[in-house]
């Protein structure tokens, strides 16, 4: 007889985890997901492009109905799970319901942040994280409201750029002097900067948010310095937090995320998590492909083979349209790497490639970000570039036909 699974959460890193159990797993478990979203798994990835009007809502869906009852698996979505009842092995789902399992795997992903500032619970303050957040802030842009958008990280820039494009007068307040600063150094962020202004949108550094104003709605905001913005809503783009309330309260060891091992083991027998929710090695990342390798890497584990995850490189691509930008590993170049940069700002380009050890390390691109894959192969490869080190900076064509020739 299969083995009930029960998995929280049917986002990504859920759907990504049925798939590779289908497929190395399949007859084992008798699989069920849990989702609180009203809706089948999409691709969260692409709500900005759904924001900016490129992509249909329906289109984003990651496998249609059919697919899921393929497989057996049994689906309850718009359903929240409340409490894990570890010695009785069962999980309660918020309509009293409960659901024995033998195994349980939580990936319930992130929340974002809203600041801790007066104000920050008016009406008219958003988030940019479901489908929901986007119905909302695509009405803000058809009746072109005046907003600001707090957070000028990868989030931050997609929903100013969608919120702009959809009619929104749009202001983009960050609290460094410079955007992105955690994938960009300072070069790159400038040209960024002014790509994103050109889309007709307002940005202000080193702004940091004292308040929000408002009697019932939300008015405007106030920063630190005086500075006062007005605005008919307010988007907090400002950070996630992982969903680990589930976890904690059934006694499984907590971070910042749930605590993983390198079998995505949870410090509580046969309880795993992966993706967003997950800390491994002192990281969460806030990134799908992490939570993509860690499907893999506990499918073939639940499958009974061996397998264990080492960690992921990382990489950013900013999805607004017309400004290409790309960030992989150590863009910052530590102690004893050297740093290959073409700077051209009339022509909107920025590259710049650390190497360290003979070795690809890290890449920033700004403007143009056509061999972005291939740089982000050679880092995660870590391949040895003598061979092509002269000619890398000038993109893969270049680099690997000299090399043939
Ligand atoms: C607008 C936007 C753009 C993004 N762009 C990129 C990008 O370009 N590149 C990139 O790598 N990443 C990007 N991301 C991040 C990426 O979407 C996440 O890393 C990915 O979705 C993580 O997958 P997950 O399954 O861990 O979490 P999620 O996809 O968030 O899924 C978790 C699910 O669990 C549900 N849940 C939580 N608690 C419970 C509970 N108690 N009971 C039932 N259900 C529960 C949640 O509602 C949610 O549906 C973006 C995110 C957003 C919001």
């Amino acid at each position: 007889m299969s083995e009930p699974l029960v998995i929280v959460g049917n986002g990504m890193a859920a759907a990504r985890l049925v798939d590779e159990l289908a497929k190395t797993a399949l007859g084992r478990y008798a699989i069920a997901v849990i989702g609180d979203e009203p809706r089948l798994a999409y691709n969260r990835v692409l709500l900005s492009s759904v924001l900016a009007g490129e992509t249909a809502s329906h289109d984003i869906e990651l496998k249609p109905a059919a697919w899921w009852r393929d497989r057996g698996v049994t689906l309850k979505y718009g359903c929240m799970a409340t409490e894990i009842d570890v010695g009785r092995r069962e999980l309660k789902i918020a309509n009293d319901e409960s659901i024995g399992f033998s195994r349980l795997v939580l990936a319930t992903g992130s929340s974002p942040l809203r600041l801790n500032v007066a104000g920050a619970d008016l009406a008219g303050v958003h988030t940019f994280r479901d489908s929901r957040d986007v119905d909302q802030l695509l009405a803000l842009g058809a009746a072109k409201k005046r907003v600001v958008v707090v957070g000028g990280g990868l989030l931050g820039l997609e929903a100013a750029y969608g919120l702009a494009k959809a009619g929104a007068s749009v202001t983009l307040l960050h609290l460094t002097d410079r955007l992105m600063e955690r994938q960009l150094d300072a070069p790159a962020a400038q040209l960024l900067k002014l790509l994103v202004e050109r889309k007709g949108i307002r940005i202000l550094l080193n702004a940091s948010t004292a308040r929000l104003h408002g009697e019932s709605r939300v008015e405007g905001v106030e920063l630190t310095d005086g500075r006062r913005i007005d605005a008919e809503a307010v988007v907090f783009a400002a950070g996630i937090r992982p969903n680990v309330s589930l976890a904690r309260e059934a006694g499984i060891p907590v971070n910042r995320g749930i605590v993983v091992d390198d079998h995505l083991r949870t410090g509580q027998q046969d309880i795993f998590a992966l993706g967003e929710c997950a800390e491994h090695r002192g990281i969460c990342y806030g990134l799908v492909e992490p939570a993509y390798e860690q499907a893999g890497v506990l499918a073939r584990h639940l499958a009974g083979r061996t397998a264990a995850y080492g960690g992921s490189v990382v990489a950013t691509n900013l999805k607004v349209s017309g400004v290409g930008v790309f960030s992989a590993g150590d863009f910052t170049g530590a102690d004893g790497s050297e740093a290959v940069v073409l700077n051209d700002p009339g022509h909107g380009t920025y590259k710049k490639l650390v190497i360290s050890d003979r070795r690809l390390t890290g890449a920033v691109l700004v403007g143009d970000t056509a061999d972005a894959l291939w740089y982000l192969e050679l880092i995660r490869n870590r391949e040895p570039i003598a061979g092509i080190r002269n000619r890398m900076m000038f993109g893969r064509a270049l680099a690997t036909r000299s090399e043939a020739a």
